[in-house]
């Protein structure tokens, strides 16, 4: 009777430290689409808008200003007005792999410029997750960042959900319903999946569960399912947060000394990082 007492106990403490999530969206205005319009992409991110409302989550969301036009920058005035952090996710969204520091830097500096107006926090995040593949390039661009107050966002929970969207745009584009719904449904699974995967790295390397950033883009996948995609958060216990609140958290003060080609998790480079030492 003890025992079963303490495990109710034990249970009903855990539920209640709910564990925190922060939500982020990168290539604002909108990312890849298949070929949808202006138009299109307006009413899409409405929807993804509308969702985050419903579920009273203040999100961070990271412009490409290279993918914003005329009309489509109409998007960053709806995500400002609805109280949305938003940070710079680069103009061209170069692969820091690829490119010079110095190419990089300039094109940090160009998303800054061309969306001045909208971008009202220190948040940064690099494309693909890439922060260069020698010491050299790594260090240049954190030396700027740092030089000019940015805040890297990092992620923890990295996952495939770009490659879902690739896939269900194209059978959007051709109305292929029945591909579109099947590729959904794999999309749900792996977020799962992966979600799963970060709580047990976490535990592995920090003993508990920390507060996690999840990644995900402006597209059509989570116009139509990041609804249920946050369902489902809530209902397995997560609390949605902001990503200055689970920033606070003392795992993202953790050293951080990987360098490598690899756009990795947070919680990888950590992992990373500690091999090296
Ligand atoms: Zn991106």
């Amino acid at each position: 009777m003890r025992q079963i007492l303490f495990i109710l106990l034990v249970s009903t403490s855990s539920s209640l430290l709910a564990q925190k999530i922060a939500i982020t969206l990168d290539d604002l205005p909108f990312g890849y689409s298949g070929g949808f319009t202006d138009d299109q992409k307006i009413e899409a991110f409405d929807k993804i808008l509308h969702t985050l409302k419903k579920h009273k989550v203040r999100a961070t969301l990271f412009v490409t200003s290279g993918n914003m036009n005329e009309v489509t920058k109409v998007i960053l005035d709806k995500a400002v007005a609805e109280g949305h952090q938003l940070g710079n996710h680069t103009n061209n969204h170069y692969d820091l792999n690829k490119v010079s520091a110095e190419k990089y830097i300039a094109d940090i500096d160009s998303c800054q410029q061309l969306a001045e107006k909208w971008i009202n926090s220190n948040y940064f995040r690099y494309a693909m997750l890439h922060r260069g593949n020698t010491k050299t390039k790594r260090d240049s661009v954190y030396s700027y960042l740092e030089e000019k107050g940015f805040l890297i966002a990092p992620v923890t929970i990295d996952n495939n959900e770009w490659v879902y969207n690739r896939g269900y745009s194209l059978a959007m584009k051709i109305g292929d319903q029945k591909n579109m719904d099947q590729i959904a449904k794999e999309y749900l699974y792996h977020m799962k999946e992966v979600t799963a995967r970060y709580q047990k790295l976490s535990l592995q390397l920090t003993d508990r569960e920390i507060p996690q950033i999840l990644l995900l883009h402006s597209n059509p996948i989570n116009a139509d399912y990041l609804g249920k995609l946050l369902d489902w958060y809530k209902k397995e216990g997560w609390e949605f947060a902001t990503l200055d609140e689970v920033m606070n958290d003392e795992f993202y003060n953790i050293e951080d000394n990987y360098i490598g080609p690899y756009g990795f998790s947070q919680l990888d480079r950590i992992k990373r990082s500690k091999k090296s030492n």
